[in-house]
């Protein structure tokens, strides 16, 4: 959209007219810039809030004289008046008249330029509903209410956040249910079959889970549960690695060159999410894998922590992926053991030197042989080893950096911290599961990059009135 930046320079004079002669009044000395700038920005929401109902009511000309209309039913709407009707928008409550046609037999009336562009009386602009649901993924509703009140300089309330931002979350689950359905279609996977898109060389996914904790719903189930009630939210992250340059390493990747040689990174992550059982939410895997690519993918990648259940999943839908267990992960057992065994740094030193270089060698027998000569004095070493036996193939890792695989899990991790204990578990946070899953889905929507599609189809849902 361009403006003639003649006429803004013309509004500007006069805006600066209008607040030189507000203060005009008062002690010079005693004015400040902040003060100045809080007026212009009030004048600048309150001509916005105007030109906004200028700008609808002239747009509704155009269905001056029309006396009929269709109805989407296929029959006819007749003219009534003109009705007057409230949008909360960027510039907050906004009142404006309309054209309001009725008479059909369905008995459905409507107004035509609300239709045109997708405002609802009462209902939340897109413009509004974009800065109200950044919002609400961001901070607890409350806290957002507070924060947004000095950015619009208007009150939103917290139900408006909390509803706006489910609203988004639900746009993002109907395209979760949508792609979960026509990957279980034959006729849709037999077009993909056939659809020769270039399949991606080398793509990576990540699995993981987080505790969420869901509100009873009412006084039975609290009593029956008689604690809170904490549901796995799982997450899976597809994306592709790409070589730091030199120049752009931080001081913590210049460590990891030394040993490794290269580190990758993540780029074009994209995060996917629900609170369902495992079965359930192997279906997204898939539908979500097969929207990026994994099905077809030359090499797949999935680097995961040891739990059973991603393995599962992974083994069932793309048993094809070279599996990977987080190096951090393996490591760290490692260092459980020592600190369980030995009793002095230098013991524990002394046994965890040359059994982390055999595990990053990818001498995982050594690894194993190691453990069991500890698992009579630790539980934890004779865990070990039967955790480094299950994994052994998984932890290869001389020959997946010799291949130039990413061998940590980092993108997942972040991904659960960032929508789990960044948003779902901030205080202030309560959840029933329905508004934990919806929030959920629209942080990991826009930490994927795709806000601006949750938007654009947003503004295409036909708002009910
Ligand atoms: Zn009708």
């Amino acid at each position: 959209m361009k403006y003639n930046i003649e006429k803004i320079n013309g509004i500007a004079e006069k805006l600066a007219e209008i607040i030189e002669e507000a203060i005009a009044g008062e002690d010079q000395t005693e004015i400040k810039i902040g003060a100045v700038e809080m007026a212009l920005r009030e004048s600048l929401r309150e001509i916005g809030e105007k030109a906004l109902v200028r700008f609808l009511e002239n747009a509704d000309k155009e269905w001056e004289g029309v006396s009929k209309i269709e109805c989407p039913c296929g029959g006819k709407l007749k003219y009534q008046r003109q009705r007057a009707a409230t949008i909360w928008s960027v510039f907050g409550k906004v009142k404006y008249e309309r054209a309001y046609y009725a008479g059909c037999r369905c008995g459905k009336g409507q107004a035509p330029l609300d239709n045109k562009y997708g405002i609802a009386p009462g209902k939340v602009t897109a413009g509004l509903a974009d800065l109200v649901g950044m919002s609400g993924i961001d901070k607890a509703f409350k806290e957002g209410q507070k924060w947004l009140k000095s950015f619009l300089l208007f009150e939103v309330s917290e139900n408006t956040i909390r509803a706006e931002t489910e609203m988004l979350g639900a746009i993002q689950k109907q395209m979760d249910d949508a792609s979960v359905k026509a990957m279980q279609d034959e006729t849709e996977l037999q077009k993909r079959e056939r659809d020769q898109r270039q399949a991606p060389e080398r793509l990576y996914g990540s699995i993981d889970a987080a505790k969420v904790r869901i509100e009873p719903r009412d006084e039975l189930e609290k009593a029956l549960e008689g604690r809170e009630n904490w549901r796995d939210l799982k997450i899976v992250c597809w994306y592709q690695g790409e070589i730091v340059p030199n120049r752009e390493q931080s001081t913590r990747q210049k460590r990891k060159v030394q040993r490794s040689g290269t580190v990758i990174r993540a780029k074009g992550k994209e995060y996917y999410c629900d609170i369902s059982e495992a079965d359930k939410f192997g279906k997204l895997l898939w539908a979500t894998g097969c929207s990026v690519g994994a099905d077809r993918a030359k090499v797949l990648v999935f680097v995961c922590d040891g739990a059973v259940w991603i393995w599962n999943l992974v083994d069932y839908y793309f048993s094809n992926a070279v599996q990977i267990v987080d190096w951090y992960h393996a490591e760290d057992h490692l260092k459980g053991v020592a600190t369980e065994a030995f009793q002095t740094t230098e013991e524990r030193q002394a046994w965890l030197k040359p059994v982390v270089e055999d595990l990053w060698q990818g001498r995982v027998e050594r690894v194993i042989t190691a453990c069991q000569k500890l698992s009579l004095s630790s539980d934890l070493a004779r865990k070990a080893a039967l955790y480094f036996s299950n994994n052994c193939e998984r932890m290869r890792y001389a020959d997946f950096r010799a291949k130039g695989f990413l061998i940590g899990s980092g993108v997942i991790e972040s991904g659960c911290k960032q929508i789990v204990s960044r948003r779902l578990k901030v205080p202030g946070a309560q959840w029933n599961l329905d508004g934990a899953v919806l929030t959920a889905k629209a942080r990991a929507a826009w930490l994927s990059g795709k806000w601006k599609s949750l938007l654009d189809a947003r503004s295409r849902l036909p708002l009910a009135i």
